[in-house]
């Protein structure tokens, strides 16, 4: 087996990562699948963290958007973050790994709450760990959240999943002769407009340092070659 290039990294995925097919919610066969790639990485010896968005269930703006107090759409938002966990967590276990969800919103019949020490033992004894509820906080999105936790837990590397297979310096669906970047600095992101993560998270990431691989979560075995150091996908630091 290749020697890994990261020992502890964060993967963010989107809520609509889990729905397939479906228009809404989660399909057991893409968690089961996705949970499978999380395994395969934690058993070749990765230490790896997890933040799963809930744009498959509710986002707070487009319940804002509909009427609903801002704020109360966000915390919405993050409760479903909170559901997208377990199912996660479930879908591990079922694999035969440890796994624990821990939340940034006290709800502690159904997870843990977020203690970095503790987040940080569950690493090293080798538990995927599934951080939801985002920040904890309305107005911000599970992007900002994933780049905290990774920051908070020192994580090597973000590691954000996407339809696309990496950054374009212009839509490749609409433009045949968009190119991918292999690398981008934080500056160059910026000076050339392009979107990779919301700003909050952006800002985040680049004055921690912290590097950033944006690839398609498509390919089998992709975020063990990843981590094995294939550059795959953009990478973004500074
Ligand atoms: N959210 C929030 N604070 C956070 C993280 C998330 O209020 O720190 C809410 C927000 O309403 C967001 C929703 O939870 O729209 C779901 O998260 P996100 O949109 O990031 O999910 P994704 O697009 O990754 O599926």
């Amino acid at each position: 087996m290749s020697k890994l290039a990261y020992k502890r990294v964060l993967l963010k995925l989107s809520g609509e990562a889990l729905m397939g097919d479906e228009d809404y919610g989660i399909d057991p066969k893409v968690i089961h699948r996705l949970a499978a790639e999380v395994v395969e990485a934690l058993n070749a010896g990765c230490e790896i963290a997890v933040v799963i968005g809930g744009g498959n269930i509710f986002r707070g703006a487009g319940l804002a958007a509909g009427g609903m107090d801002r704020v109360t759409g966000d915390q919405m938002g993050m409760l479903a973050t909170v559901i997208n966990a377990l199912a996660m967590q479930d879908a591990v276990e079922k694999l035969g790994a440890k796994a624990r969800v821990m939340s940034a919103i006290k709800i502690n019949d159904v997870c843990e709450d977020f203690i970095r020490r503790r987040a940080v033992r569950h690493l090293e004894k080798g538990r995927v760990v599934i951080f939801a509820a985002g920040t904890g906080s309305p107005y911000f999105t599970t992007d900002s959240g994933a780049a905290l936790r990774a920051i908070e837990i020192n994580a090597d590397l973000l590691l954000k999943a996407t339809k696309v297979d990496g950054v374009y310096d212009k839509d490749p669906k609409k433009f045949d002769d968009a190119v991918r970047f292999e690398t981008l600095t934080y500056d160059e992101t910026i000076a050339r407009k392009l979107q990779v993560m919301d700003t909050a998270a952006f800002a985040l990431a680049r004055d921690s340092d912290l590097p950033l691989r944006i690839f398609d979560m498509d390919q089998p075995g992709v975020l063990l070659r990843i981590l094995q150091g294939e550059p795959i996908g953009t990478l973004v630091q500074n």
